[in-house]
């Protein structure tokens, strides 16, 4: 991808972003409107469209994802209450930025997915 996907323009550095942890493989960068008091978005910095293309991709690179999610919960002091852990998939999904993102969201309570 590159010049056209949002978030591998933030990977690249020409977009800001106010990052959280950088791993090799992954980067993690706080939501620009949140919608919880901690919203961080977790990207594998290769492009990938959607976690249906990166699980059957590289499996390997979305546990990566997975794992710097579950450091930054610990980091922003997420794991003793809880936190929500979500990939919107295409249209159905509310999918936005077609760059593959888990939203780690938590800091307050969340109440039920479908509410
Ligand atoms: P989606 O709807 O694709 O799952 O979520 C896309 C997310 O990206 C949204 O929560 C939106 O606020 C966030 N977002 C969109 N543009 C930017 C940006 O330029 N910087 C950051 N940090 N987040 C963004």
């Amino acid at each position: 991808m590159g010049a056209d996907c949002l978030f591998c323009r933030i990977v690249a550095g020409e977009i800001p972003a106010t990052i959280v942890k950088e791993t090799a493989t992954t980067l993690a960068f706080r939501d620009i409107g949140p919608k919880a008091p901690v919203h961080v978005l977790v990207i594998p910095k290769e492009h990938y469209a959607d976690v249906a293309t990166l699980g059957q991709g590289d499996p390997g690179l979305a546990g990566e994802v997975l794992a710097t999610a579950a450091a930054v919960a610990e980091d922003e002091g997420l794991t003793g209450d809880g936190f929500r852990l979500m990939f919107n998939t295409g249209p159905y999904g509310g999918q936005e930025v077609f760059h593959v993102h888990a939203h780690l969201l938590g800091g307050a309570p969340l109440g039920p997915m479908l509410a």
